[in-house]
């Protein structure tokens, strides 16, 4: 079996080279992964260059795969320990949905909706995991933003523009789509209006969770690794 890490020595300096996911602990490569794109051969440092060269390994392509249930929980405890160390002043809550709260065997992107505090700039934010130097930006906006984690995990944050809106992101980032489309149609039937991530025809009604919007529908509530696959 190829090994994937391999420890490189110059003038005495070692380097952790991770050949799988081409990344190296060298200053070079830190400093390139923050101003290229994965899939840049522009983004690799000569000790990745050397490797992928020899190996005649393609470049990791910036085309995330889904992965285990068990690897996704282990990069959420990664980024949550990110989130933590910002989230005294800025953020007030946070929640993985998405296939990974639906517990799926395979988990595809993470879907992450966040509350800040009153004041908060979102931007603040992404300054913030942008200059850890593992998230690669793809999509950047006020309630919206698409990053690259650690060369392999899609992951989007979803910002509530409101707190009354929570449960409703829950609920539609949770999904699945066929569960939101069902839903919906139970909705529009009732005469309720349309339902998204902002209500009812964009009125929370004061609905403050996921149960009291099932119960609202005349539903019986449905955990999340129970919404219809
Ligand atoms: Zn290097």
């Amino acid at each position: 079996m190829e090994e994937s890490r391999a420890v490189i020595g110059t003038y005495g300096d070692e380097y952790e080279v991770d050949v799988k996911n081409q990344t190296c602990t060298c200053k070079d490569f830190i400093y390139h992964r923050k101003n290229y794109d994965i899939g840049d051969y522009k983004r690799l440092c000569k000790h990745l260059r050397q490797l992928i060269d020899e190996r005649e390994l393609v470049l990791v392509s910036s085309k995330e795969l889904p992965i285990s249930y068990t690897d996704a929980l282990s990069v959420v405890e990664e980024i949550s320990m990110h989130l933590n160390a910002f989230s005294n002043t800025h953020i007030k809550r946070y929640e993985f949905c998405g296939s990974l709260r639906r517990k799926r065997p395979v988990v595809g992107d993470l879907d992450v909706v966040l509350e800040m505090y009153p004041g908060s700039d979102v931007h603040d934010f992404y300054h913030y995991i942008e200059d850890l130097g593992m998230f690669i930006n793809k999509v950047k906006g006020d309630t919206k933003s698409s990053y690259i984690y650690n060369a392999k995990v899609h992951v989007d944050f979803n910002v509530i523009p409101s707190p009354e809106y929570w449960a409703f992101h829950l609920l539609h980032f949770t999904g699945p789509k066929v569960e939101n489309i069902r839903l919906r149609k139970i909705s529009a039937g009732l005469g309720l209006g349309s339902l998204s991530q902002y209500g009812f025809d964009e009125d929370p009604k004061g609905l403050k969770t996921e149960e009291e919007i099932y119960h609202y529908l005349g539903e019986e509530y449905l955990a999340p690794e129970d919404r219809q696959q």
